[in-house]
């Protein structure tokens, strides 16, 4: 088993070396759980200071609709996350049966709620609801999630307001270490409405040359040889080869895949890749605790409070 060290925590690859523990990893750790917590403690910091000075605390409405188990774990941690930055969080439980008249209803509601600053529905929703129009039914002013298309249409026009949580975390990740996109070429492999899709435009309001890959992608190899820096977001193991990054490429893996041993991996082998790469994001503790930060942080600037952006000391 492959094992590499950073920050007190180790890393294990797929790959098994005879005899060779310590691989020849020239990667530098893009760190989502460092960075996370920089961003949190700014979020803190600036709802603190908000309500010291008279200002009103930012209220989360977190909107949970059945019992799916994955769905349950991820809303706990984002109330968990709220507790952590000084948001009030609101939960909303509804019966799997919930109809779509009454969670519209609900966000009716919730869109004129002086005490709520951010609505929250967790995805994906019972098959009996329409997702696209729960999802632009919450106020644009109140898409915490950045998933209207509103919020996304004015980052395509380089008007950013609440943007979509797991590209920018992405973007605070990468600025956070000082890599910058612009003038480099980056590939995103996957082109979903809440993550390829706004990690190219994120990418591209950067000053990048962005390729997008997919599904219908002929010789996703070519592209991903030609990467400076890579997003792969398809949820998919090994869907990029590690031996197709070239040297000095900065990887950034936000695919989650569960192993039969129970272990969460990305998309790409994380030790070989990390042989050749110059920066790389861990599965877990890369993209994941970013993209919880950063629905902390447009909560915040929902209600009208400035986030400074962390950067590294
Ligand atoms: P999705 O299924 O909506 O989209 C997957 C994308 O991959 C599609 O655009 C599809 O065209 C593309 N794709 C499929 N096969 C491909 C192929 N052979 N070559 C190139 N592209 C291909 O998924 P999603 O919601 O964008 O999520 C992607 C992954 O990221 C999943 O593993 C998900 O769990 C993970 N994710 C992680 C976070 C996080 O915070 N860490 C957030 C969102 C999603």
């Amino acid at each position: 088993m492959l094992a590499i060290r950073y920050n007190n925590r180790t890393f294990f690859g797929l790959k098994t070396v005879v005899n060779m523990p310590i691989t020849s990893q020239t990667a530098k750790i893009l760190d989502g759980l460092e960075v996370s917590a920089a961003v949190l403690t700014s979020v803190h910091e600036a709802i603190e200071a908000h309500v010291q000075a008279g200002g009103q605390r930012p209220g989360l409405a977190v909107v949970l609709v059945g019992k799916d188990p994955a769905s349950s774990i991820y809303v706990r941690a984002k109330r968990k996350d709220c507790e952590r930055a000084g948001i009030q969080a609101r939960d909303f439980d509804l019966p799997a049966e919930t109809s779509q008249a009454e969670l519209l209803a609900l966000i009716d509601k919730l869109n004129h709620d002086d005490n709520i600053h951010g609505v929250l529905v967790q995805l994906p929703l019972p098959d009996h609801i329409d997702e696209v129009a729960i999802t632009n039914a919450i106020s644009a002013s109140k898409d915490v999630d950045g998933f209207h298309a509103f919020s996304v249409g004015r980052l395509a026009l380089r008007q950013p307001g609440l943007r979509p949580c797991t590209p920018r975390g992405i973007m605070t990740l990468l600025n956070y270490y000082g890599v910058s996109a612009m003038a480099r070429h980056c590939v995103v492999v996957g082109a979903s409405n809440i993550v390829g899709r706004p990690m190219g435009l994120e990418l591209l309001h950067q000053g990048a040359t962005v390729t997008t890959c997919h599904r219908f992608t002929r010789d996703l190899e070519f592209y991903v040889r030609h990467a400076e820096i890579l997003v792969i977001a398809v949820g998919k193991r090994g869907i990029v080869d590690a031996d197709w990054i070239r040297e000095g490429t900065v990887v950034v893996d936000v695919g989650i895949n569960r192993l039969d041993n129970g272990k969460l991996v990305g998309d790409i082998d994380f030790a070989r890749a990390a042989e050749k790469a110059a920066w790389i994001s861990p599965v877990p503790g890369g993209v994941g605790p970013m993209t919880r930060a950063t629905l902390m942080q447009n909560t915040a600037e929902a209600a009208g409070i400035q986030v400074p952006e962390p950067k590294q000391a």
